[in-house]
């Protein structure tokens, strides 16, 4: 699944290329993704020059001036550059063609992405509740100890709830407490505000991380270049179940918390 540093990549790569550039056409194939697109997407954005790409969390921002699309690529969805008589495959569901031949391509074989339409990004329903981003400043130790003190849930779930903070993915979740010597299971309203103060900074050191790695997750991740070939990320104990711990040697233990796969070194994360 794309995770936070893969769409940051993305949006690095395809910025330079698309923004400025007018839109001469959308080509909807399928518009069947996680929710219809807008049937009149084509009739709202042509003509429109794109002024900018953001992103808040996992989703992408197209600011076409008085529309911006937002788009999510779901479980499997990837943004490429196609040639302009690049003929489409079966999961190539939507293209945006520009003014000076640039073709940009989603792919998305299990649909579970999206493109929509909106005239006011900050109270958009999918936006408007998120948490703040993790790397920037909004997101510190005062910020996520007063988050954890209203809550008894698993530390791991709290860091993975997008309304007390956007785009921390399993296994990012898994190493930033490796770093931040805490264990998965430990209940959020015990930690402490230094606690919370190694925690922030791990987040945001893991996920800088992996976005200069070029993202890590997918295997059939397809960079916006076109290229196959997103890094697998260096793990210290996610996926290392039984593998002795990179630090201490002690086998990594594997746990399953909120249904997900949770990875922990009994020994440094106490
Ligand atoms: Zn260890």
């Amino acid at each position: 699944m794309p995770e936070l540093p893969e769409v940051e990549t993305t949006r690095l790569g395809l910025l330079p290329r698309l923004q400025g550039r007018t839109l001469k056409q959308l080509v909807v194939r399928n518009p069947r993704l996680r929710w219809p697109v807008p049937d009149d997407l084509d009739l709202q954005l042509a003509g429109l020059t794109l002024k900018g790409l953001t992103r808040r969390g996992k989703y992408l921002l197209f600011d076409f001036g008085p529309a911006t699309q937002i788009v999510h690529l779901g479980m499997s969805g990837s943004l490429r550059f196609a040639a302009p008589d690049e003929p489409a495959a079966l999961h190539d569901h939507l293209d945006w063609q520009f003014d000076d031949g640039t073709v940009l391509r989603l792919r998305d074989p299990r649909r579970f992405g999206a493109v929509l339409l909106t005239d006011d990004v900050a109270q958009h329903p999918l936006l408007a509740h998120l948490g703040p981003e993790p790397l920037t400043p909004a997101f510190d130790a005062a910020y996520l100890h007063a988050q954890c003190q209203r809550r008894g849930t698993a530390i791991k779930q709290v860091i993975m709830d997008a309304r007390v903070v956007v785009g921390v993915g399993n296994i990012y979740a898994s190493e930033s407490l490796f770093h931040a010597g805490i264990r998965p299971a430990t209940a959020a309203r015990r930690l402490s505000r230094p606690a919370c103060a190694r925690l922030t900074a791990a987040i945001k050191q893991v996920l800088a991380a992996a976005i200069a790695a070029g993202g890590s997750s997918l295997r059939d991740y397809v960079h916006s270049s076109g290229e196959l070939g997103y890094f697998q990320l260096q793990t210290r104990v996610y996926g290392r179940q039984g593998l002795p711990c990179k630090a201490c040697g002690t086998p990594v233990r594997r746990i399953v918390l909120g249904q997900r796969a949770t990875f922990y070194c009994p020994v440094c994360q106490r």
